[in-house]
């Protein structure tokens, strides 16, 4: 069978706000700056496959998340979900895209309507959509969304309030409400920073399953490494709004290249004492996105920069193991920083 090719696809997509001006530079006539949120980022997102796309905050990946699923419109570049276009999309474009591709919100609280029920909360995006047919159909098809998101029997969880349900409970009503309109798709923004950590795990085992069970492409926006090392196939690590490092999960939590990632990796808890990294804290705040430095966008915080570092823009490169980074010293033998 042939290759169905990505159901996400990014290229050279960029995204640039521009600054609120003040009074002076209006009267100074100085020109307007722009924050380049996102700025030449290239991906793509198999289905069944879970791609973490990690970095600071302040980075670019929720802007990264908002141009995905239509919010944002790109300043530069091509999207694609689901065979569809999004930047030539019209009306009935977008509605056909919304339909293949669904958002999982950090809050589980705020996402819900209190007033709603679960049955009809799950219900809304078939109704929105016109696929809800007879009243049995739509039962069965929101009875089949909460059982595959885990809230069994459906029956017990579908006449109940948000404010009836646990913090996991209420994710897996988000979860479903996703799920009923059979997605390609899901961006989960960090889907389970909000919930207690006894239960984080649950949620995530399932978007992993969902993600192997039901061929769904998930985009799971995280801060935290540690999330993401045992449910995502891939990671993207970004920097002032561009992928540094890219490639399976664990050959870049084990051999990360970009000293960026190492850095991130190295302030990562481990839990045997004796089998911990040495800890990297890079100096200073994360550049201002509307004044990029020069050449290598890191090099100002880069423990191994050297004197080519400030004059080229490194592109991400392949690595020895199968990964992709975004830095000079890829492929050469280890280097000392300069003098
Ligand atoms: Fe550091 Fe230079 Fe590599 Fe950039 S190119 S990450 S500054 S060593």
């Amino acid at each position: 069978m042939s290759d169905p090719g990505p159901v996400v696809e990014l290229r050279r997509v960029s995204r640039y706000f521009p600054r609120p001006r003040s009074i002076w530079s209006s009267i100074s006539r100085k020109p307007t700056e722009f924050v380049r949120a996102v700025d030449g980022v290239d991906l793509t997102l198999a289905a069944g496959e879970v791609l973490a796309i990690v970095g600071e905050s302040g980075c670019g990946k929720t802007t990264l998340a908002n141009l995905v699923i239509g919010v944002l419109t790109p300043s530069e570049g091509m999207i694609n979900v689901a065979g569809i276009d999004i930047a030539s999309r019209s009306g009935s474009g977008v509605r056909q895209m919304r339909r293949h591709l669904q958002m999982i919100f950090q809050d589980p609280y705020e996402s819900l309507n209190p007033r709603m029920t679960v049955e009809a909360i799950v219900g809304e995006p078939l109704d929105v959509h016109g696929l809800a047919g007879t009243k049995q159909e739509r039962q069965e098809l929101i009875a089949a969304a909460l059982s595959r998101a885990g809230l069994r029997p459906p029956e017990m969880f579908a006449p109940r309030h948000p404010h009836e349900l646990s913090g996991g409970q209420r994710q897996r009503v988000v979860i479903a409400s996703a799920l009923v309109l059979e997605p390609a798709v899901l961006v989960a923004d960090e889907p389970v920073s909000m919930l207690d950590v006894s239960i984080r795990a649950e949620i995530l085992n399932l978007l992993s399953s969902l993600a192997t069970e039901r061929n769904i492409g998930i985009l799971m926006i995280t801060h935290d490494m540690s999330t993401v090392a045992a449910y995502a196939d891939r990671i993207a690590v970004m920097y002032l709004g561009r992928i540094v490092e890219i490639g399976p999960t664990m050959q870049v939590l084990r051999d990360p290249q970009h000293p960026y990632t190492k850095a991130l990796l190295s302030v990562v808890p481990v839990p045997h004492p004796e089998h911990g990294r040495k800890r990297t804290i890079l100096q200073g705040e994360a550049p201002d996105p509307a004044n990029i430095p020069t050449g290598c966008r890191f090099h100002p915080r880069c423990p191994m920069a050297f004197e080519l570092c400030p004059t080229i823009d490194p592109m991400l490169m392949p690595t020895s193991g199968g990964a992709e980074a975004a830095c000079l010293l890829v492929g050469r033998a280890a280097e000392p920083a300069s003098a």
